[in-house]
């Protein structure tokens, strides 16, 4: 006879946050809900985590997971921060629906914050109700564990629960909770909260803090503050070049969704574009189009703009005059277009198996751009595609993704002579294409029939097979694959909601 022992739960919480100063955030416990059920238990981040992913499962961690029991450890938190939304700046936003747990060091030796969304009310909620509906919390789970995938910096979905409570939102909908990991939550808002206040001290203690959290290196420097502020514009330019190679649309680049670390965070109405369309908006609350696809890498700088203005103030306290921080800061922010222009073009480069550089590769790809603008191509599609026609057979698997199959092998017949410039074999080629040209990504109208299924009945298996199939988006699928297959006219989701 075999017994079994329920593994208990543990989390090596090793909390930093709260430390800080009161200010800077509130004590908050999760508020319980009535029947936590999990959907989903990331086993290999759990595992990552020093967390047992058999224990996240049980009862007890279901437990955890909605908030309705505090694991030994835990000093859980809302943050405090601002933001510029839309550009209209709010002095204090905060943590209104989500819950720092706190932070364990993983495996790799890097901290790391466990958080729940949707965990109910919490001094910053204003007029929100604290929680979250099934559909944006699958949907973050979906899209940031594809990036992952990807391998694009990216917060990560530890585990999903249904709380067994609608919440309200344009009808009702099942309640949820998300747990968030990430290396920190630390956000532009977080300094501009600091920053309108004129709170130096407390502006310092987070500098500081982030500093030793994400840019211990530029402790050392000379300038430390200064040396902070070139190394996030690095890490965001780097972030938007991935963003805009992949054709990501992040939907809400508002400041207070702007991760200090370097890291997609904030999943709301952000979609992967399917026809090429370098104006293309989803997010039903994005009107003017400011966060565009296109729009991106100047929304970003903009935002970048708003942290150097934060930490002027550091600058001056450090020694610098009015006049040498501000040039300080205009020097570091001229910085972003360059470093955005390298990556985007190194990037590029990739897709289209060009492994040297050669000057004329920038107008080569940006007319591939142009004519699948034109000709509406399957952004996905496209590219993937290309790795098939680089290898040696047919470009015409390509050309069908155009309207107009000439404009294609018009181009093709410059890109197959560039390419025979290439000193590597075309099969390397081929394969470090595949590398850059993802096969899967979680298209919309996938990713809104997984949500359907769950919302309307209770049907996770679709949210599973493409959580999935988005896990290994670059190896090649056999046969016809409804992954890759871009939506037909009438499946096409033409807005996106953030559901908060
Ligand atoms: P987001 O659009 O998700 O980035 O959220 C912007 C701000 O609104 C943040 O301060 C959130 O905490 C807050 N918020 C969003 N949804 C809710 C909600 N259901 N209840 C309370 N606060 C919310
Ligand atoms: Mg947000």
């Amino acid at each position: 006879m075999s017994t079994t022992v329920t593994p208990t739960l543990s989390i090596p919480f090793s909390n930093t946050y709260a430390t800080l100063p009161a200010r800077f955030y509130a004590g908050v416990t999760p508020t319980p809900v009535p029947h936590p059920q999990i959907i989903a238990v990331n086993d290999e981040l759990a595992t990552f985590l020093g967390i047992d992913p058999i224990a996240l499962r049980t009862a007890e961690g279901a437990a955890v997971l909605a908030g309705n029991r505090i694991a030994t450890g835990s000093s859980p938190l809302a943050q405090a921060y601002a933001g510029h939304q839309f550009g209209h700046f709010v002095p204090q936003l905060g943590d209104g629906r989500a819950n720092l747990l706190g932070e364990v060091v993983a495996t790799d030796g890097q901290r790391y914050d466990i958080q729940l969304k949707g965990a109910g009310p919490t001094p910053f909620s204003r007029r929100g109700d604290g929680r979250a509906s099934l559909g944006p919390v699958l949907r973050e789970y979906l899209l940031s564990e594809s990036m992952a995938a990807l391998g694009v910096p990216t917060t990560r979905a530890l585990a999903a629960v249904t709380t067994g409570e609608p919440v309200y939102r344009d009808t009702l909908q099942p309640g949820a909770i998300f747990t968030r990991v990430a290396s920190s939550h630390l956000r532009v808002g977080t300094f501009q909260f600091f920053a309108a206040q004129q709170d130096l001290e407390g502006l310092r203690i987070l500098a500081d803090y982030a500093i030793a959290r994400h840019y211990p290196q530029a402790a050392h420097a000379t300038q430390p503050f200064r040396a902070f502020l070139d190394g996030v514009i690095n890490r965001q330019a780097a972030l938007v070049a991935r963003w805009m190679l992949l054709g990501f649309i992040h939907g809400v680049m508002n400041t207070d969704n702007t991760s200090i670390s370097g890291e997609t965070i904030d999943y709301g109405p952000c979609a992967f574009m399917e026809a090429y369309e370098p104006a293309k908006v989803y997010s039903s609350i994005d009107h003017r189009g400011r966060y565009a696809y296109s729009n991106q890498p100047a929304a970003m700088h903009w935002n970048l703009c708003r942290l150097a203005e934060t930490l002027l103030p550091l600058f001056v306290e450090d020694g610098a005059t009015q006049d040498q921080a501000m040039s300080m800061a205009q020097d570091s922010l001229a910085a972003f277009v360059p470093q955005y222009e390298q990556a985007f073009l190194a990037g590029i480069r990739r897709k289209l198996g060009l492994l040297t550089e050669h000057k004329d590769d920038a107008a080569l790809s940006n007319d591939l751009l142009t004519i699948m603008a034109s000709n509406q191509a399957d952004f996905t599609l496209t590219f993937r595609l290309l790795c098939e026609a680089a290898s040696g057979s047919s470009d015409q698997a390509a050309a069908r993704c155009f309207r107009n199959p000439g404009d294609f092998l018009a181009w093709s017949v410059r890109w197959q002579q560039r390419l025979a410039d290439e000193p590597a074999p075309r099969a390397d080629l081929t394969l470090a294409m595949k590398q850059a040209n993802p096969a899967v990504v979680p298209r919309n109208h996938l990713v809104q029939d997984t949500i359907d299924a769950a919302a309307q009945h209770a049907n996770f298996s679709s949210f599973h097979a493409l959580l999935q199939a988005t896990s290994r988006p670059y190896a090649d699928r056999a046969g016809v694959d409804p992954y890759q297959v871009p939506a037909r006219p009438e499946q096409c989701v033409l807005q996106t909601f953030c559901g908060t």
